[in-house]
């Protein structure tokens, strides 16, 4: 089987990766210049962006914004999935708000703005802190502006005067002071079964994330269960194949949901050694049409991204459990240049090998890692 995904990335490697074993061959578009790629040494292959459509059994993507006109295309084929709505929402935080009104799901207080003077009204509907964020194109905290203190509107208004708002405008949120940031990833297959990964606490830096443990901690029965059906609620609302991420936020006993990724996500990394069947896997299983595997955690698991720094003791393999996951990209501040999984029977013991992880690491490019550490140890 052949499965054509639009992006070249390190998720595109993943999906390579988890189809080997499968027989399944996963070929990558670069999407800046419509070549097909092997998505692990990205060299181009001997055939064009329109043979490989026709040669694949299912086409889907590994990141949200790929150029519509290829999206277009490749809906065209019927072989894209997810759908071409679904990718479409992920892309657009304005679509992916409308969707989330209409199957009500419960989600940040917000308004969509196209105009400037409208943030007067946004500051007395929902309060004076708020995210403005742009509705297109942004990631990793990028595309954001924050607003603590009514006194300084008129200076945010000035450095937004270049945006033009009417063609990409702003969805601003009330800032949430919400106890933790959670995700949940499942799968839905093409005849409609639907499995449900354990739900995962992630730790942002900077807009970015930088600590996965799954499942998350102190999550009762209750809460797992209201994920899934929000799960459940988005995936058959969109009538969605495939693995789809969603990002929440933790306030109280209610989950709201921030935003969605139509694809493969980096907090469902830690799945490739803590379930059974990688999200990479699954996905491959769901666009292919075969049995979803079992999303069950084996134990505790944390996924430790590796961003902006290449130099660091390989002897970090020695602490048990710990798998390196590399995706030979050159080094750039802020870039995700690869991930750290472990695996632990207990909270305590995934502590003790985190604080062991850090002294094998620059800290100061994990920023998250001690503080984490010290929590589990003490659970
Ligand atoms: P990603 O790379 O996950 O797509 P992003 O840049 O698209 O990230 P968001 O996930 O919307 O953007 O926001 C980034 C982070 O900013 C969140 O993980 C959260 O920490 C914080 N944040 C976003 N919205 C709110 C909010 N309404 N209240 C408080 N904090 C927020
Ligand atoms: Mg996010």
């Amino acid at each position: 089987m052949q499965v054509l995904v639009y992006g070249a990335g390190q998720l595109a490697q993943m999906m390579y990766l988890a189809g080997c074993p499968l027989g399944i061959d996963v070929q990558a578009v670069d999407v800046s210049n419509d070549t097909v790629v092997n998505p692990v040494n990205k060299q181009p292959l001997d055939i064009t962006l329109a043979h490989a459509i026709d040669a694949a059994d299912a086409l889907t993507v590994e990141f949200e914004h790929v150029p519509e006109r290829l999206l277009e295309e490749a809906a065209r084929s019927e072989k894209l999935m997810p759908g071409i709505e679904s990718v479409l929402v992920g892309a657009d935080r304005v679509r992916e708000k409308r969707l989330l009104e209409s199957v009500g799901v419960p989600n940040c207080a917000h308004r969509i703005v196209t105009q400037l003077d409208q943030l007067d009204e946004c500051l007395s509907s929902l309060g004076e802190r708020l995210i403005l964020k742009a509705s297109r194109d942004g990631y990793d905290g990028y595309g954001q502006w924050r607003l603590t203190d009514a006194a300084k509107l008129d200076e945010l208004k000035r450095n937004l005067s270049a945006l033009d708002l009417e063609t990409v405008p702003l969805v601003v949120e009330q800032m949430l002071n919400f106890d933790r940031e959670l995700s949940v990833i499942g799968i839905r297959s093409k005849s409609g079964e639907i499995k449900v990964y354990p739900l995962a606490e992630n730790l942002h830096h900077q807009g970015q994330l930088h600590v996965s443990v799954a499942p998350a901690t102190k999550v009762s029965e209750q809460l797992q269960a209201e994920a899934e059906k929000i799960f459940t609620t988005l995936a058959e609302g969109m009538e969605y194949v495939g693995v789809l991420a969603v990002e929440l936020f933790q306030c109280g006993d209610t989950l709201l949901v921030n935003e969605l990724a139509p694809r493969v996500h980096n907090s469902g990394h830690w799945t490739l050694t803590g379930s059974d069947t990688s999200q990479f896997e699954n996905h491959l299983r769901a666009v292919c049409g075969l049995p979803l595997g079992d999303t069950r955690a084996r134990g505790p698991a944390a996924m430790v991204n590796i961003i902006g720094c290449s130099s660091f003791s390989r002897d970090l393999l020695s602490i048990p459990g710990c798998h390196l996951h590399w995706y030979g990209k050159s080094v750039r501040e802020k870039r995700k240049m690869g991930h750290i999984n472990i695996t632990a029977q207990t909270y305590a013991e995934l502590g003790d090998k985190l604080q062991t992880l850090s002294s094998y690491v620059p800290v100061e490019f994990f920023p998250k890692l001690g503080n984490e550490a010290q929590r589990l140890k003490h659970i």
